[in-house]
């Protein structure tokens, strides 16, 4: 991935139809996680409707509580894929915590007859999972959007990128979410989008932001606009490559993450705005 002597630069990789590179930009806007058919169905439209091609969508939740709704994991991937062949999406972000997941994944894609794909990606719990890691390097059919550890140094998360490719696969974009810290941040993580260029400097992997995440709410500023948009302009100008962002039909009834997720009638001026 450029970290080892070999400084050649790429022009990233080409997947299902979408091209990943330093020099592009997309926006995966979508469920958090997956909740009802309706809700899945309302969301992909309103995509479709705006031109999309890509989105999120979370079938396993890596949660903190075991109380909490963990995903309908597998058994949502045939009506899910089958919905996204429907709106034309052609690649679908969705996060995976064990080697199984991405089994089960490739298994549903090869049933549905839709050509959709899957970029699989590693949440921030699981950056130096490192035998996760190795297996999903292993595969070299599905892209990988590897996100940053929450507490571990930048160096660190870019090892663990390295696990990937050393394993083969090279289609990775790396993944800004924010970070812990213990500063007194009004946002759920401390917002950490500088770093876009240098990851770009040291790597050849596309870079991925992750508003939603990183901020945590629909805060508003003093300017009347919220917060998520402000963060996502600040990871656009710095060169970010793909933004993943949560939306949701009606935040309320969301099962994960509703409160950070913007309106369906809110995906137009975002993309305006990207
Ligand atoms: C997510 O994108 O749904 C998610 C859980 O992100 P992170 O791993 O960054 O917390």
């Amino acid at each position: 991935l450029g970290r080892h002597g070999d400084d050649q630069r790429s022009n990233g990789f080409e997947y299902n139809g979408v091209r990943f590179s330093q020099d592009n930009l997309h926006v995966f806007a979508g469920l958090c996680a997956v909740d009802t058919h309706e809700h899945v169905e309302q969301m992909l439209r309103a995509l479709q409707e705006n031109g999309q091609v890509c989105t999120r969508m979370g079938a396993y939740k890596p949660r903190t509580s075991p109380y909490a709704f963990q995903g309908h994991g597998k058994s949502c991937l045939p009506w899910v894929f089958d919905l996204a062949g429907k709106y034309g999406i052609r690649v679908i972000a969705m996060e995976i915590l064990h080697e199984s997941h991405m089994d089960e994944i490739r298994e549903a894609l090869e049933k549905t007859g839709h050509p959709t794909g899957v970029m699989l990606q590693i949440g921030t719990r699981n950056t130096q999972n490192f035998e996760l890691l190795k297996a999903v390097g292993r595969q070299q059919t599905l892209p990988v959007l590897l996100k940053r550890g929450f507490g571990i140094t930048l160096e660190e998360s870019l090892n663990a990128a390295e696990y990937l490719a050393s394993e083969g696969n090279t289609k990775v974009v790396f993944g800004l979410r924010g970070m812990k810290s213990n500063l007194g941040d009004p946002h759920r993580n401390f917002v950490d989008f500088a770093q876009v260029p240098a990851v770009k400097r040291l790597t050849r992997m596309p870079v991925c932001i992750d508003p939603s995440h990183s901020v945590g709410s629909r805060d508003v500023g003093p300017d009347g606009i919220m917060d998520v948009f402000h963060v996502t302009a600040q990871g656009v100008v710095a060169g970010a490559n793909m933004i993943l962002v949560d939306f949701h039909p009606d935040p309320a009834t969301a099962l994960v993450d509703g409160p950070q997720a913007l309106l369906l009638k809110e995906l137009p001026w975002f993309l305006e705005d990207v």
